[in-house]
């Protein structure tokens, strides 16, 4: 088991990525990837941290500070694009042809990304004679997309699935939400945590009464690569509750080891405004950068560290990397899960499973629709635990 001081800081994978997956459009099947840098900011002071953490600097951008270079640089677009509005069939005119046509294109997609329920048997043979482990992100996997982030809960049911799940596969939640709060949504002790994008891992809260191995080495698996920069994140978050107060139907929360606005609830036309805001502040901020998600733009450190790595920390720490024993199976809906996507698919061990009710490019082997098919897909590997357990056949 790897401890913080031996984790492998050095990696040349600096994927930061940063928007959500966009929908495959005609416009955007052109593209060959539609992974963003992320932008870091400028000017200003730095916590001390090893220059191995940080992204190199010839991927600095020049920050606009007007109107006229947030629409000219492509904030606005790659805001737009991270924020797909998907027509309501229903609401159309051409209700049949629109839903028909949505389909055809879902159809096609999951040719190359196939359903993880309909591949359920597929999967399940790679895993005969392994241990699988879980790994789950929340928003948009466990719990559905909401208005309001501070109301994205998981269903009674979802939550005594994934309880169940864990009774029989490590598991762990890896959100870009503060480790506090998607802990208080989920509320299950006895999952592993990784929040704020995996700047801040723990394990299983277990009782004083455990004393096996196994819960000793749950205990040490705590890690918050990003510490140095939590006085800087409570200041961009004060700066920005600030200047965003003005603007209806934003929302700036903390996660502790990012900030993130959401202006799900924000009219489009103030989206060029917000994205102003959020980089003139950014620019007296050298050290963190930007990053877009689904309506969302969030602050993070420079730091080399994403939801792939926290997947490599979680496995090293649960002592399941490098096995061949082990089948680690990721499922999550935004684009910052394409980076832990890309870690199974580099290692060639383990599935993606992209949650997407629309075609969109990925990393991920398999797909789901939405949440309700999540706890399908887990209630359905229980099931199949189960059976192996009863036959002895999973070996
Ligand atoms: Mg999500």
């Amino acid at each position: 088991m790897k401890s913080i001081h031996q984790v492998d800081m050095k990696s040349k994978n600096t994927s930061p990525v940063l928007a959500d997956p966009a929908p495959l459009t005609k416009s955007r099947l052109g593209i060959s990837s539609n992974l963003m840098p992320c932008l870091p900011s400028m000017n200003s002071v730095t916590p001390s941290l090893p220059d191995s953490l940080f992204f190199p600097s010839n991927q600095k951008k020049p920050k606009p500070s007007k109107l006229e270079d947030v629409r000219a640089s492509g904030w606005l677009d790659a805001m737009k694009s991270s924020s797909p509005t998907y027509r309501d069939p229903n609401k159309d005119a051409n209700h049949a042809k629109v839903q028909g046509g949505l389909d055809t294109a879902y159809h096609s997609w999951t040719l190359m990304c196939p359903s993880a329920l309909e591949s359920f048997e597929n999967i399940v043979m790679s895993a005969r004679g392994k241990r699988i482990a879980l790994f789950l992100d929340y928003d948009g996997t466990l719990s559905p997309i909401v208005d309001d982030p501070d109301c994205a809960f998981m269903s009674d049911m979802m939550r005594s699935v994934v309880s169940d799940v864990a009774k029989y596969f490590p598991t762990a939640i890896i959100s870009g939400r503060c480790r506090d709060k998607v802990y208080r949504f989920v509320g299950l002790a006895e999952l592993y945590y990784a929040g704020s994008h995996g700047m801040d891992i723990m394990g299983p809260k277990l009782a004083e009464n455990c004393v096996t191995p196994a819960d000793e080495q749950a205990k040490d698996v705590s890690f918050q690569p990003a510490k140095e920069f939590l006085p800087m994140i409570d200041k961009v978050f004060e700066s920005l509750t600030e200047c965003m107060k003005g603007i209806d139907g934003v929302k700036v929360e903390n996660n502790k080891f990012c900030v993130s606005v959401h202006y799900r609830c924000a009219n489009e036309e103030s989206w060029d405004i917000i994205g102003q805001q959020v980089c003139d502040i950014l620019q007296h901020y050298p050290q963190l950068r930007l990053c877009h998600g689904r309506k969302v733009l969030e602050i993070r450190p420079t730091i080399k560290w994403d939801k792939g790595k926290a997947l490599e920390f979680l496995l090293d720490s649960l002592g399941l990397a490098n096995c061949s024993d082990v089948l680690p199976i990721y499922i999550g809906d935004d684009r910052t899960d394409e980076d832990a996507f890309k870690v199974l698919r580099d290692k060639g061990d383990g599935y993606g499973i992209l949650v997407s009710a629309v075609p969109k490019e990925t990393r991920a082997c398999y797909s789901l629709r939405d949440p309700s098919e999540v706890m399908g897909f887990l209630q359905r590997l229980i099931e199949w635990k189960k059976s192996c357990d009863v036959n002895n056949s999973c070996s």
